[in-house]
């Protein structure tokens, strides 16, 4: 047994649909006139943290990076039973690729430790890209394991889990401390109480600023992204496609002479 976990979840706000728009111009997401929630993928990261705490004590803090409008999705998830949040909040971080994001979010938890595990949603429903869990791990120079499906257990400073594969489940031992990300199949995250929601009005949201981070200017935000999006757009729904007829041999003679025709034989 261990004495208490100290459990760090990465939630991000997201918004509150899966048509995301962009601005072809800037290539930046419309967030205008749409509710913004907590990223799905990462209510389930709340939920295992926070199970996490039920089996083997010790504390969830939440980290978020993110305007300060991000609040709200932290006062839910203290609302679902989470002791702490603190926001990532300073216009120095604004522009941030996945490297400037999970860089600034490393920092942060430097800053929120004592951590044993840290844990992230899969994706978001947003950027979509994965990438943040990992790269925070390799800014920290801890492990990371992704695809988590189920924590086996936590004992004598080390995690044993499995984590879902193309073609089947692997089970795992690391040291702590370590980020993992987790699949919707890991559990059912629990819904927020009244009484959860009362304390979540008053709960008090640590901020972090660029100057709480150990960082230079050069190494956060835009200033601190290596990727620039050169050109976003929605690619154009292939045409309908030919429907062809006719008995089994002529149907494979008629495939055989597309094939030939476009060049893929
Ligand atoms: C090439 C490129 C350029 C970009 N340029 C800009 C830009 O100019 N301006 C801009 O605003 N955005 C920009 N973004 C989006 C920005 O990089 C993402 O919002 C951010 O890095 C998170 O990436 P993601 O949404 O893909 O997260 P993923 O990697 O899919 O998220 C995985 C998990 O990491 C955690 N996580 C992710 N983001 C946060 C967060 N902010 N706080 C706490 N936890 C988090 C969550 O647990 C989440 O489930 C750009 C993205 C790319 C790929």
């Amino acid at each position: 047994m261990i004495e208490g976990l100290n459990v760090i979840v990465c939630i991000k706000q997201v918004p509150e649909t899966t048509e995301v728009e962009f601005d072809e111009e800037t290539g930046r997401l419309k967030r205008e006139g749409i509710d913004s929630v907590v990223n799905p993928f990462d209510e389930y990261a709340v939920e295992e943290g926070l199970s996490m705490r039920e089996r083997f004590g010790g504390r969830v803090k939440v980290l978020s990076m993110g305007p300060p409008q991000a609040e709200s999705a932290l006062r839910e998830t203290i609302a679902m039973g989470c002791d702490e949040a603190w926001l990532a909040t300073d216009r120095a971080f604004a522009g941030a690729d996945t490297w400037a994001t999970s860089l600034t979010l490393g920092l942060c938890v430097q800053k929120m430790a004592p951590y044993d595990i840290i844990i992230c949603g899969l994706k978001t429903t947003d950027g979509d890209t994965g990438q943040v869990g990992p790269e925070m791990a390799q800014h920290l120079g801890i492990p990371h394991i992704c695809y988590v499906n189920k924590i086996l257990d936590v004992s004598e400073g080390r995690v044993r889990l499995t984590r879902m594969l193309d073609d089947g489940v692997e089970t795992l031992e690391a040291p702590l401390p370590i980020v993992i990300t987790v699949t919707k199949e890991i559990n059912q995250p629990r819904l927020a109480t009244l009484r959860g929601r009362l304390s979540a009005r008053k709960a008090e949201i640590k901020q972090i600023t660029s100057k709480d981070v150990d960082a230079t200017p050069s190494q956060l935000g835009l200033d601190g992204s290596p990727t620039r999006v050169v050109k976003i757009f929605t690619p154009t729904p292939p045409a309908g496609g030919e429907l062809v007829q006719g008995s089994p041999d002529e149907l494979a003679d008629k495939i055989l002479e597309k094939l030939v025709e476009c060049k893929v034989i």
